[in-house]
Order: C-alpha cells, then sequence, then structure tokens
C-alpha cells in the first residue's frame, strides 16, 4: 500500500493482480503457494484467484502464510463451447461444469456474486489458436469488463515464426494497449448509466514448453505481476477484518485504475473532480454533483505523456503533457487514457457527474 495526497487529501492505494490460474486449472501446473509466494515477492497488495470451474484456491488458501497479501478466491466460467469466460466472485461454490452463459450471469446476479466479463473480444493472426470470446451481450447483470488482459493480447501476438520468437523472448513488447473495441464496449454500457468498471487481469498460468530435456517456464507468474495491474484508491485504510469484502466492493464500483507497470510505476498519477474549493471530490467509481457549483477536472503525471479524456464514450481532449484540467459542465462519466510512448499505460475507471 502507498498513500497518495491529491491537494489536501489522502488516498490509500493497493496494487494488485486480479485472474490468475493455479495448478486447481487444468492448464496450470503452479501451486496455490507458489502463486501466493510469487506476489509477495513482488510486492503486491492483492490477489484474486480465477482457476477454471474450480473454488480450490479457497481451501489451500487456509493452510498457506498469508499475513503480508489479501488473497481472494474466485474462479472462471465459461460455457459448453468454452466461450463467455467470466470472473466469479463472492459465491460460497463453483460450478463444476459449462453451462450456456445466461444461466450463469442471471444466477450469480441472484445470489449476490460478483461477476467480470473476460477477454471480451480476441484478435488471433494463427490460425493455432483459437478465440475465447463473449457473445452474450443481451444482459445487465455483470458488475464489470476485463478491459485488458496479458494473455489475451500475448496470444493475438502470434503470427509468423520471427513473431513467435520475439514473443517469447521479449514478451512486455506484446502489451500494446487495450484493444479499442473492448473500451468502446465498456463505454456502451456506461452511456446507458449501468456503471460498469474495468478491471486489468494477468490470466497468469505458468505453463512450461518442453523442448527435449529442455524446459522453460513461458510467462511466469512473478513477471506477469510487474506487468497489468487493479489498484485500488480508498479514502481510509482497508480493515484488517473485511479486507476481501472491500476490495471487491472496490472492483466492482470501479474505484480503481488500470496500469501496465511493465511500462512505469504510476505512483504520482492522479485524476479526479474537485469542487472550487477543493472541499468535494469524486475519484474513479464515484460521484459529484453538478450543483455542488463550479466543477474542474484535474489529472497529473510524473512526466509528460498522451492524455485522452473520455466524456460519455467520446474523446474530449487529447494532449502530450504532463498535467491538465478543465471546467465540467456537464453531466456524464469522464474516465482518462494515458499512453507513454506509443504503449498503454492507464486506464481510469469513471467518474460519474450528475445534474
Ligand atoms: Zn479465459
Ligand atoms: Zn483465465
Amino acid at each position: 500500500m502507498f498513500k497518495k495526497k491529491i491537494f489536501d487529501h489522502e488516498i490509500y492505494v493497493y496494487s494488485g493482480c486480479v485472474h490468475i490460474h493455479s495448478e486447481h486449472s487444468f492448464d496450470s501446473p503452479v501451486s496455490v503457494k507458489k502463486v501466493v509466494d510469487a506476489a509477495k515477492k513482488v510486492g503486491l497488495d492483492f490477489i484474486t484467484f480465477n482457476d477454471h470451474l474450480s473454488l480450490g484456491s479457497k481451501d489451500d488458501l487456509q493452510n498457506i502464510n498469508c499475513a503480508d497479501i489479501i488473497t481472494i478466491p474466485g474462479y472462471e466460467m465459461h460455457d459448453p463451447k468454452k466461450n463467455n469466460h467470466y470472473l466469479v466472485y463472492n459465491t460460497e461454490k463453483a460450478y463444476d461444469k459449462a453451462i450456456p452463459a445466461k444461466e450463469y450471469v442471471e444466477n450469480i446476479s441472484k445470489k449476490n456474486g460478483i461477476g467480470f466479463i473476460a477477454h471480451p473480444f480476441e484478435i488471433r493472426k494463427s490460425k493455432l489458436f483459437r478465440k475465447y470470446e463473449w457473445n452474450y451481450w443481451d444482459t445487465e447483470k455483470f458488475d464489470g469488463i476485463e478491459i485488458w488482459n496479458y494473455l489475451s493480447q500475448w496470444t493475438d501476438s502470434f503470427c509468423k515464426i520471427p513473431s513467435v520468437v520475439q514473443s517469447i523472448a521479449a514478451p512486455n513488447l506484446t502489451l500494446s494497449k487495450p484493444l479499442r473495441k473492448s473500451l468502446d464496449k465498456w463505454d456502451e454500457y456506461n452511456k446507458k448509466g449501468l456503471r460498469k468498471s474495468g478491471i486489468g487481469g494477468v490470466d497468469a498460468h505458468g505453463k512450461s514448453l518442453s523442448i527435449g530435456s529442455l524446459s522453460l517456464t513461458l510467462l511466469p507468474h512473478k513477471k506477469l505481476f510487474k506487468t497489468i495491474r487493479t489498484n485500488i484508491w480508498m479514502r481510509e485504510k482497508l480493515k484488517k477484518e473485511n479486507s476481501q469484502e472491500q476490495i471487491l466492493a472496490a472492483l466492482k464500483n470501479g474505484n480503481s485504475v488500470i496500469v501496465n507497470y511493465a511500462n512505469a510505476d504510476p505512483e504520482m498519477f492522479y485524476c479526479g473532480i474537485f469542487s472550487e474549493d477543493k472541499g468535494k471530490f469524486a475519484l474513479s467509481g464515484e460521484e459529484i454533483s453538478l450543483s455542488v457549483g463550479k466543477l474542474r477536472f484535474y489529472t497529473y503525471l510524473p512526466q509528460d505523456c498522451h492524455i485522452s479524456v473520455i466524456h460519455n464514450g467520446e474523446r474530449i481532449i487529447s494532449q502530450y503533457q504532463n498535467k491538465l484540467n478543465f471546467e465540467v459542465k456537464e453531466p456524464g462519466f469522464y474516465r482518462v487514457e494515458i499512453l507513454r510512448g506509443i504503449y498503454g499505460w492507464i486506464y481510469s475507471n469513471p467518474i460519474y457527474v450528475t445534474e
């Protein structure tokens, strides 16, 4: 955790990785303990597990020393055609077999579970890899969308032999920016006033590649923990007794910012909408009313970057600098997209302005 001062207000930032697989997934050989140890070494504040059709991490976590890290068990659901991947939290049990997406999205919502649409769109240049896309859009029952997924983008980069070599040798270079299609879909829901949050996932599996007697771990968990993170911004310190619930609530409400740490550390970054005297303010996932008086949007970065401000899905500002501010006159949602060089760096969740 680190503290951030925005004007006179102290904010507590908890840095975490979501969408992590362990040996409870058929396609990962890594134990829950090894995942937790890797996350501690990197200094993460929280991690969330999402094994395929399994909440197996939950029992393992009871027997592991999780003193310095908050661990949240969840699972990843899919339908019989292996599409419609869904990251699920806050449920007693996991489905142990594939069923149609409509059923699990509705049932999980009914039982107060929390669900995020995983890697909604994928671009596969090679026929060797299939797509696992979301196609059940006729619903509003989900809580958020995984707008950036490391593994999905890495797999998208595979096309010809030279690119395969490059993708294995320098995997982070494949991490360009979230797919515009995913961001547009996210905005589409928020334009309807549905307040869907965004998260960024690593989708770590730690699979091994064997060539003769050589074995190489592709995308080890520890490496991915230094890439796409979802950082939670809290007005108060997390309470020990219910830190898991608080993190899940923050992810659901979008009190978070998605950051690619392979690009740079975002420590000094902030964005928020403030009243004239800066006494009242709203950060990502929060709401502020125009009736408060004059409002200004502020964002600050440690260095010059390409800053885009999105209002109700439209890019209203696109500038290369380290800070900007402007008067907020219109209701709706405001978020920022920040590129450092040509690579995506920071994607904030929306701030909601009401009449
Ligand atoms: Zn998936
Ligand atoms: Zn996954």
